[in-house]
């Protein structure tokens, strides 16, 4: 095996691994190191998004969902379920089947596109050299022209609710349950407090979700925020602002978590408590003293807009730097890079990254909120719609929420969309692409959308900034 490349990638997460693939496209010799090593025991690919994040969630978030269809939905469509159980084991296990699928076609990628999979652990030194650690053999120091981190991130521990195996987990113990708890603790109301919470919840939990902050996601648009907790609140999610958890202690198989609110000192008993505080970029063992990166103060890769550290011809990316922890927004950092290094030009917009919350309904954004703009003091117009008035919505019994559209108030440039509802993740990047291309809010309802589709409650919001809705009675009329 040769040891020198074009381009060594540690992390073969989406940021890392589409990396190594676009390199390997430009022609560039690459070579990929990853550690992980998946369930079933053997070295996998694909990073925490496919082997621990996005992925796995979504199908057990997608399974859930089904099964709350079924069992208190379908009735109402006029179709009879006679009856309707869960089998926690399969649905895990079709999860791990899932993920295997994804994870084996990483590695076949990266045979098609001739991209070296590394497994074991690298370190970069000093010169653009890496270190690579094989989870068996000798361990070797590699040569590149360049190198590109991609470590990730991992959960953040708190001391008060040290996890204990199987009882309090983090979202990879959340994940593995092998049924489901009568009664579940989660700390923080973040993006997957909310995905595992509802997961649990769906299945029969009785869910309460512990958060240190007064306001409920206070990175979505107030409005939309306000509508999504009622709504989250009514499928059964009891989550508690303003708590500050001081213990969790395992007692019986279970765990009593002690918290204060405004009204002091609490107590509540669980089976199984999930910590979903936040994650932190994984950088343990990753540099040598002389490697020339340095981290920010926060523990983040120090890079620049263009993703390049201190460090001549290395790079970093994806949830070790700065930026929105997403899988997409790493995935499109690791192709800037790639592209840049081939002597492209490419820039990721940051303006324009998408979030979404897998909930149901779906909570999906761009751009800047209501409350952002209040801040700056930018003048702005705004227009929306509700999925009540939406005859797809309807149609399909999924009428919660809306869209909301903020336009500037004078150039109608669109300057964030928020989205909440069914199909949100999907009606999201019809706004990322009109503001990719400085849309305005009248672009986007000059444009025709077929009907009936829920895309269509995005054309009726644009055309609601200037009070020109169809199916709604506007409040300016023009
Ligand atoms: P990672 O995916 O963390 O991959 C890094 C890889 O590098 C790992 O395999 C790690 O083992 C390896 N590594 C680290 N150090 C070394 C070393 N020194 N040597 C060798 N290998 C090393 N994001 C979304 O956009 N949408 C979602 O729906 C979503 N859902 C999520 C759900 C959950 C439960 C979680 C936990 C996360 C979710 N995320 C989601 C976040 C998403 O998973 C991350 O943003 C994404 O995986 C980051 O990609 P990455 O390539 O930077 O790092
Ligand atoms: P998060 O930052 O979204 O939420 C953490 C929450 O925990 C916050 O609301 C925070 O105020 C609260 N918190 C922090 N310390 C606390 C404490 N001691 N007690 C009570 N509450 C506390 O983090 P997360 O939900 O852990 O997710 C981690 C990352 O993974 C996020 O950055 C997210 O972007 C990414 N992720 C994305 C998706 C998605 O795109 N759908 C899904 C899952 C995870």
């Amino acid at each position: 095996m040769s040891n020198t490349y074009d381009v060594v990638v540690i992390g073969a997460g989406p940021a890392g691994y589409a990396a190594a693939i676009r390199c390997a496209q430009l022609g560039l010799s690459t070579a990929c190191i990853d550690k992980s090593i998946g369930k079933d025991g053997h070295p996998t690919l694909g990073g925490t998004c496919l082997n621990w994040g996005c992925i796995p969630s979504k199908a057990l978030l997608d399974a859930s969902h089904k099964y709350v269809q079924a069992k208190s939905e379908f009735a109402e469509v006029g179709i009879a379920v006679e009856s309707v159980a869960i089998d926690v084991p399969q649905m895990i296990a079709r999860k791990d089947e899932v993920v295997s699928g994804l994870t084996g076609g990483i590695g076949g990628l990266f045979k098609g596109n001739g991209v070296t999979a590394l497994h074991g652990s690298g370190r970069l030194l000093a010169q653009c050299q890496v270190e690579f650690a094989p989870h068996e053999g000798e361990v070797e120091v590699l040569s590149a022209k360049h190198v590109i981190l991609a470590p990730g991130s991992v959960p953040v521990e708190i001391q008060p609710a040290p996890l204990v195996d199987g009882v309090i987990v983090d979202s990879t113990g959340a994940l593995e349950f092998t049924e489901v708890p009568e009664k579940l603790g989660v700390i923080g109301a973040g993006v997957i407090g909310l995905e595992l919470g509802s997961v649990w919840s769906r299945l029969g939990s009785e869910v309460v979700v512990l958060e240190a902050l007064e306001e409920f996601l206070p990175m979505a648009d107030e409005r939309i925020a306000r509508d999504a907790k009622k709504i989250l609140g009514q499928q059964g999610l009891d989550i508690r602002l303003g708590t500050r958890v001081t213990g969790a202690e395992v007692q019986d198989g279970g765990v009593s978590v002690s918290y204060q609110d405004a009204e002091g000192d609490q107590t509540l008993t669980v089976d199984k408590l999930i910590v979903a505080v936040g994650r932190r970029p994984y950088t343990e063992g990753l540099l040598s003293p002389d490697s020339g990166v340095n981290l920010d103060e926060r523990g983040f890769l120090y890079v620049n807009d263009l993703c390049q550290t201190d460090a001549p011809n290395v790079y970093a990316v994806g949830d070790v730097v700065r930026g929105p922890m997403l899988a997409h927004k790493g995935t499109e950092e690791g192709v800037m890079v790639a592209e840049r290094i081939a002597g492209f030009k490419p820039l990721v917009n940051y303006e324009t990254i998408p979030n979404v919350i897998y909930t149901h309904p779906e909570i999906a954004w761009v751009g800047k909120t209501e409350q952002q703009l209040k801040a700056d003091g930018d003048d702005y117009k705004v227009g929306s719609f509700p999925f009540a008035a939406s005859g797809r919505a309807q149609a399909a019994n999924d009428a919660h929420g809306m869209v909301k559209v903020i336009a500037d108030a004078e150039s109608d440039r669109i300057l964030g969309v928020h989205v909440l509802g069914p199909q949100a993740s999907e009606i999201i990047a019809q706004a990322v692409i009109a503001m990719e291309f400085d849309a305005s809010a009248e672009d986007l309802g000059l444009i025709m959308f077929a009907h009936p589709t829920l895309s269509e409650s995005l054309h009726e919001a644009a055309l609601s900034v200037a009070g020109h809705a169809i199916h709604m009675v506007n409040r300016k009329r023009r």
